[in-house]
């Protein structure tokens, strides 16, 4: 049968399948993505002209009946080639297995040029037949999710300052002894804080979001005791949960939700600090904010073979099968009414599953509706030989650093500080300041590392607090003893 287009006069159509392959071959000579075929050696049967001029051939026949890895070179965006698991298009083509969408390099033959591609595999015969192979070029794509990224990076750092503003004036009208207001108007301005709180949260994690999308975000690696530091980060909330009568549990041999194998003594990990502290943070957060009253957190870590194993479980509003699945995703926030009345910005899991995979580890949940939820962070662990030797190199790092920075200080003297007039900027009216009652919050509660190796490198932004106007201000959750919010009246484990 001829299709209304089909013209059946055009000498195409005179093939013995109705002219079927003639229109898949026009086709396939006429866009301008790239498809190659390949047995299931991987030796290429068909490229179309597309993909002989984004290979940088001369001629189909230049690589016909040869193996496609001596002219398919790919690499990542900083020129590196993928290690492992890693090149998910080898793996692909080598197991038989479908890819979607991979986005890499495609390193032209002969000429020093490379094009980011988005490379996908299908497979015939249930892997066991041809490998289809499709590449487009991505560059233009690139370019404009970039100029996107920009926008929003540049438009949520200018909006994050006058926000911090707002929320630090809205805090001394809030303080009585900054501000005396009435009932109504207290009520009013009560609200208008918790608005800007929830705008300052948004802008911060839009920012972090475009940091981790466009790659300028890089973990800082550095040695460490899991246990010690996901207790000493989770305690800091224990104040928060305290609030809201939850009892949270660290290394807790009696979570309701998680199994109950002992804590190991020592798990040895390599992680980034504040990717840790904003992770750990998220994770406890939502648990506090899904969790009702009465209700209770557990925070552990066990040593899982050559993987550290974290869990943040909770026995609050739990999460749908359906939303399960997509609550990693931006801005996804799961429609209910356990939810609608909880305020957040949908970006938080995002970005834990970004600060996870840095650090090379892998983050789920498991949760029934109504029933509480358990989020799995799982690390890679160092052996305590790797853990010694991964702190001396640190360590020697650090030393090297700090010997550098001395020598360009004594070759570039700092000339004496002269004295700098104040300047006149406008300033809201002069009230003593007391320390606000609620101040603005702080994205990355930083503590104070203990028994930490050295310092650690600062890759958080710093929040930008309205000038002159409120103290320094302190982290939401401030550290505490944990057994004081322990509901047993001992202390935690
Ligand atoms: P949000 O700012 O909305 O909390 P997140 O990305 O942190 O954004 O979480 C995405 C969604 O996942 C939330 O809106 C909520 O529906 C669900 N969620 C996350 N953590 C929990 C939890 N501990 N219990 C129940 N639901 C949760």
């Amino acid at each position: 049968m001829n299709f209304p287009w089909q013209k059946t006069d055009s000498p195409v159509v005179k093939n013995s399948d109705g002219g079927r392959s003639a229109w898949s071959e026009m086709a396939l000579d006429a866009i301008n993505e790239g498809v190659m075929i390949t047995d299931m050696s991987g030796v290429i049967q068909f490229i179309n002209p597309a993909g002989v001029i984004m290979l940088n051939l001369a001629s189909v026949n230049d690589v016909v009946g040869l193996d496609y890895n001596l002219f398919f070179k790919i690499e990542s965006k900083d020129g590196q080639p993928f290690e492992g698991n890693d090149n998910k298009f080898v793996n692909s083509m080598v197991m038989g297995q479908p890819l979607e969408n991979f986005q890499c390099y495609l390193v032209a033959q002969k000429v020093d040029k490379r094009t980011p591609i988005a490379v996908s595999v299908a497979v015939m015969d249930g892997g066991r037949g041809n490998r289809i192979v499709t590449f487009r070029n991505i560059a233009k794509e690139l370019e404009e999710e970039g100029a996107q990224a920009e926008f929003i990076s540049t438009a949520s750092h200018e909006m994050r300052t006058p926000v911090a503003s707002i929320e630090g004036y809205l805090s001394l009208a809030l303080n009585p002894q900054t501000a005396t207001i009435d009932d109504r108007a207290k009520k009013y301005l009560e609200q208008a804080h918790e608005a800007s709180k929830h705008l300052g949260h948004l802008f911060q994690d839009l920012l972090d979001v475009t940091r981790f999308d466009d790659g300028r975000t890089k973990a800082h690696f550095v040695p460490v005791d899991l246990v010690e530091t996901v207790k000493r980060i989770s305690d800091t909330f224990a104040v928060q949960a305290g609030e809201k009568s939850l009892r949270y549990q660290f290394g807790s041999a009696n979570s309701e939700l998680v199994n109950a194998r002992s804590v190991q003594p020592i798990v040895y990990g390599y992680i980034d600090m504040n990717y840790m502290q904003e992770i750990m943070g998220n994770l406890l957060e939502n648990a506090i904010k899904y969790t009702p009253e009465g209700g209770s957190i557990y925070v552990n870590v066990l040593g899982d073979g050559d993987r550290a194993l974290i869990n943040v479980t909770d026995t609050g509003v739990g999460i749908s099968a359906d939303d399960l699945q997509h609550i990693f995703q931006k801005f996804y926030r799961a429609d209910n009414s356990q939810t609608r009345t909880v305020g957040g910005t949908g970006l938080g899991l995002y970005l834990v599953k970004k600060r996870v995979e840095a650090m090379n580890g892998r983050v789920w949940a498991e949760s029934s509706f109504g029933e509480g939820s358990t989020f799995y962070v799982s690390l890679p662990r160092l052996t305590p030989d790797e853990y010694s030797k991964r702190l001396i190199d640190f360590q020697n790092q650090q030393t090297a650093e700090a010997t550098r920075e001395q020598q360009m200080a004594a070759a570039h003297p700092q000339p004496a500080p002269i004295a700098q007039p104040v300047p006149a900027t406008p300033q809201p009216a002069p009230v003593a300041q007391p320390a606000p009652v609620a101040p603005a919050p702080q994205p990355t509660a930083q503590p104070q590392p203990v028994q930490q190796p050295v310092a650690v490198p600062q890759s958080a932004p710093q929040p930008t607090v309205a000038p002159q106007l409120v103290q320094q201000p302190q982290p939401i959750s401030q550290p505490v003893q944990t057994n004081s919010i322990n509901n047993n009246g001992g202390p935690n484990e």
